[in-house]
């Protein structure tokens, strides 16, 4: 059986260790995963008893339209139902929306570094990818629209970027769509949306109606603490919806992360608490690198990157060996520094004693 080349040549994922396998290995009591940037409280008390209650009806199979999200969804950002698609994490999206456009000979324009999943999804078809590096830590976005040609069908941008934590300004955005062909797709990731002080949230929904190939996702695995479930949403034009509805599998988003995201969808309090936690505790972070002279880029997300010098994994390890799982920079294109979700205030001033401490030695 032959396999197809690109896929003999993908790097295997190799998935981070669980905090179970730390504790065993190091003999720890306390373990801190700080890696996968997750809100660490998990979700609100009302969504956990929602997911509870699922499993009394699990022997049904799932709403395949996902209707309950859907109408809350529209209903928030008042667009019809059929400009919504759900998907098994936002990273469903981004693999079904290059299963729709990309082919061998068409490519995708990403930052250099981004999140992993766009070259990944495009890789597998056999697709390019055309990589511009950041500046300054930031989107390059004129440089990302130079870098468009004939063959590219999609660019990927993200706001909060990760692994950075930094934002598209208003001013970027609208450069971006006005000197984008339209019949190239812009998708704007927006997993961390709800982390960004609300003054700065931009509105990308409302440029819809005058841009036909924009798709945003957003996801409840961020700040509705729900990554272990699965489930973000798309939201785009009718034509691209349909397309990529067509593709999916009948059932992708399973029956307990729909009921348990409608019932987070009601509960704007929760989110907004977290942010302001987040805000606050980032506020802290900040206070001792300066204090402590660590380089840290200014964040929108509820992660930090964190230069620490060329030794970033050695010191990811030596964090490790004291309970703190941190993701090393080397892992995501960025060596020399280390990328770290902010947790909850005793956790974090546990894991910036520790840093400082490493950091010395
Ligand atoms: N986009 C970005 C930028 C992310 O960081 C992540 C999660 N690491 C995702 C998408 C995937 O989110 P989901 O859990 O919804 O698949």
């Amino acid at each position: 059986m032959e396999i197809k080349e690109w896929i003999e040549n993908l790097p295997e994922y190799i998935p981070g260790k669980t905090i179970e396998e730390i504790k065993i290995k190091y003999n720890l009591e306390n373990v801190y995963k700080l890696a996968s940037n997750e809100n660490i409280l998990g979700p609100a008390q009302e969504v956990e008893e929602a997911i509870c209650n699922g499993a009394k009806t699990i022997n049904y199979y799932p709403d395949s339209n996902c209707t309950k999200i859907k109408n809350k969804l529209s209903k928030k950002y008042k667009i019809p139902t059929e400009n919504i698609i759900l998907g098994n994490g936002t990273d469903q999206i981004i693999e079904l929306v290059c299963n729709c456009l990309i082919g061998e000979i068409e490519n995708i324009v990403i930052s250099d570094p981004t999140f992993l999943i766009y070259e990944k999804a495009a890789l597998k078809l056999g697709g390019k990818t055309i990589k511009v590096a950041l500046k300054n830590y930031r989107q390059d976005v004129k440089s990302l629209v130079d870098n468009i040609n004939k063959n590219t069908k999609i660019l990927f941008l993200t706001s909060p970027h990760n692994p950075t934590g930094t934002i598209i300004t208003k001013d970027e955005f609208e450069y971006i769509l006005n000197n984008v062909a339209k019949d190239k797709l812009i998708v704007v990731d927006e997993a961390y949306y709800e982390y960004v002080v609300k003054e700065e949230q931009l509105d990308t929904v409302k440029y819809l109606k005058d841009f036909p190939n924009l798709l945003i996702l957003r996801t409840f695995s961020k700040i509705y603490g729900l990554a272990g479930l699965r489930i973000g949403y798309g939201i785009s034009n009718e034509k691209i919806i349909k397309a990529l509805n067509k593709i999916r599998l009948p059932f992708n988003v399973n029956s307990i992360a729909q009921k348990a995201a409608a019932i987070a969808l009601d509960n704007e309090d929760y989110v907004k608490n977290i942010r302001q936690d987040i805000i606050k505790e980032k506020e802290k972070f900040y206070n001792v690198f300066e204090n402590s002279g660590i380089k840290y880029i200014k964040s929108y997300a509820n992660f930090v990157l964190i230069k620490v010098g060329k030794n970033d994994k050695d010191i990811s390890t030596d964090l490790l060996k004291s309970g703190f799982i941190v993701r090393p920079g080397s892992n995501l294109g960025l060596p020399g520094y280390i990328r770290v979700t902010v947790s909850l205030p005793e956790i974090n001033k546990k894991f910036l004693k520790m840093l400082v401490k490493t950091y010395k030695n």
